[in-house]
């Protein structure tokens, strides 16, 4: 899908125009609209760097121009290779008299015309060669490297030619240096969908919703194979295993890029990294780099790619030049190596503040931890509802935001001291902590209110207040504003008046559901004033409140574990 853009057949002029506006101290565009050069172009004493290929591959190839890296570009119409006539035109705008390196991705139409153009300046004196990028493993056997696609592992490929051309190195050298870095990488990729024109109604190609194409090309062309949808460990697990099955004899060191090709976004990417690097380091492999990103993308299209570049120390430096581009920015620092992935998943793990507890609970404690898992119970059972309700006028978080914060109140709980008073203190902190979001906050004030109150000595009903008082105070929330509140403060008045009449707390507890209950279903006809859901409030008419719905399902559970002995006995 494609949302910005006029006349389609406008889209490469109008796409550069904006790329060379936006970015005057790295690019220039080339009159004629060929494509772009570098500020720092034609240096006396380097040799040109030029690389090309079609349109619709941000940052490659256009964003990848600049001091430090490629002299230029040659810009092509979508997903087609520009013409021996603008690659010429390069050729001209990069050359000091040192001669010109050219690289692109190994397509037909790239061979062709990146060819005719170096023989056509060859004629007129110029020293013009070819290093076509080949690091696509999907696209042929290991045996026929030559004939493999190009995809993101040219990023390495042109920025060690650029660097070598950079340090002044003749073309023979800078030829070499292109050679070898495209002879070390190795990339693999996967699709969950395909791409589409700008314009264009349909995608180009479509991956079926259960499937992953895997070895899917940047152009949408075939992949290896299909395989079901699965996690990203999983499939972390298919690609280590395909790239590592090329390993060179001896390769111990790589560098690692993640590459978003345009719908997969950077948290995802970052998912999968995790994984592919555990499976790397269970390798034995060192990774001295690792790049997550967007390099080089095919549209819209919902896949990733990874890439190894099996380094050496003559590949570090060249790679560690400084290069200022509109796609990449890179200060050239040395690389520091990837930590240890399994120690920094120990790091993750959420803090336990305190070891299990050897308390002794009293009956009540041991009630209200047990109390406390039925209602994850019946919050996890409802997850999905509740984060649809919570979309129609917030942002859908509501349900996961809850499950996160009763289990970690559960966890936490299991860990508290003797008293009902401790366990609901440490449940109402942990939820804070970890369920997030408003609910987390305004649960995590109010249960711990409610221990603090009953460690104090109050009374339940009294403890009950307390926690209302909590709530009301942090969130700000009347009655009626359509918030919890409308079914907490009825459940905590109607807890008090027949615990006052003298009924039981099980009784009681079971009258202030109901009530609450009816006053959930009631916020249906209410605007929210508060929370995220007031700037879309009349959405949210005929629809309950989901933080009321949320409370009334987790005290419904509760009260299953309150039977007629049940008090508050601390
Ligand atoms: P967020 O709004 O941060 O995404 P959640 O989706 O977890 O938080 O929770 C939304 C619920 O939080 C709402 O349905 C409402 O019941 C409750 N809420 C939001 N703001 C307030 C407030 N100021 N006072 C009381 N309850 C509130
Ligand atoms: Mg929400």
């Amino acid at each position: 899908m494609t949302y910005l853009f006029n006349n389609p057949v406008d889209f490469r002029r109008e796409f550069l125009l904006g790329l060379a506006a936006a970015h005057p101290a790295s690019i220039r565009p080339i009159a004629g609209g060929a494509g772009v050069v570098s500020v720092t172009a034609r240096q006396p004493g380097e040799v040109g760097v030029v690389i090309g290929g079609g349109s619709g591959h941000y940052p490659a190839f256009a964003g990848l121009v600049g001091p430090g890296l490629c002299d230029g570009a040659v810009v092509g119409e979508i997903f087609t290779s520009p013409s021996a006539q603008a690659v010429g035109t390069l050729i001209e705008a990069t050359d000091s008299g040192r001669g010109v390196l050219l690289m692109f991705g190994n397509y037909s139409g790239d061979v062709m015309h990146f060819g005719l153009a170096a023989q056509r300046a060859r004629r007129d004196g110029r020293d013009v060669r070819i290093v076509t990028v080949t690091d696509d493993v999907a696209s042929a056997p290991p045996g026929n490297r030559a004939s493999r696609r190009g995809v993101a592992g040219g990023l390495y490929v042109f920025r060690a030619a650029a660097a070598a051309a950079r340090a002044g190195w003749d073309l023979d050298g800078v030829e070499a240096a292109a050679r070898s870095a495209n002879n070390r990488v190795f990339t693999f990729g996967l699709a969950f969908g395909g791409c589409t024109f700008p314009g264009a109604a349909e995608p180009l190609f479509g991956v079926e919703e259960s499937s992953v194409a895997l070895g899917l090309g940047i152009h949408g062309e075939p992949g290896v194979e299909i395989v079901p949808r699965q996690s990203a460990s999983d499939l972390a697990a298919l690609v280590i295993k395909r790239l590592l099955d090329e390993r060179p004899k001896g390769a111990q060191r790589a560098r690692l890029l993640v590459n978003g090709l345009g719908t997969v976004k950077y948290e995802e990417l970052f998912v999968l990294t995790g994984s592919l690097l555990e499976r790397l380091q269970a390798a034995g492999v060192t990774v001295v780099e690792t790049r997550v990103g967007e390099f080089v993308t095919s549209l819209d299209m919902a896949g990733c790619s990874v890439s190894v570049c099996w380094t050496t120390p003559e590949l570090d430096r060249l790679l560690e030049t400084p290069v200022s581009t509109p796609g990449l920015v890179d200060c050239g620092s040395p690389a520091v190596d990837t930590p240890d992935v399994r120690e920094l998943a120990n790091l993750l793990q959420p803090r336990r503040e305190r070891a299990a507890s050897s308390a002794v609970r009293t009956p009540a404690a041991e009630r209200a931890v047990r109390a406390l898992s039925g209602a994850h119970d019946a919050i996890s059972a409802d997850v999905v509802r509740l984060g649809k309700l919570d979309a129609i006028v917030g942002d859908g978080d509501h349900g996961l935001g809850m499950d996160r914060g009763f289990g970690a109140a559960v966890a936490a709980a299991g860990n508290s001291g003797s008293r009902i008073g401790d366990v609901l203190e440490a449940a109402g902190l942990a939820f804070a902590d970890v369920g997030g979001g408003a609910s987390g906050a305004l649960w995590g004030a109010g249960l711990s209110a409610v221990g603090f109150a009953l460690n104090d000595g109050e009374h339940a009903a009294a403890a009950a207040q307390a926690g209302l008082a909590a709530v009301r105070d942090l969130g700000g929330a009347q009655v009626g504003d359509k918030t919890m509140v409308d079914a907490v403060a009825p459940f905590v008045d109607t807890l008090a008046d027949e615990l006052s009449r003298g009924a039981s707390l099980a009784q009681s507890w079971r009258c202030a559901v109901q009530v609450a209950d009816e006053r959930t279903n009631a916020t249906r006809e209410l605007v929210s004033r508060r929370g995220r859901a007031a700037l879309h409030a009349e959405h949210g008419l005929g629809v309950p409140d989901p933080g009321c719905v949320s409370f009334v399902t987790a005290v419904r559970a509760v009260g299953e574990f309150l039977d007629e002995s049940a008090g508050v006995d601390r």
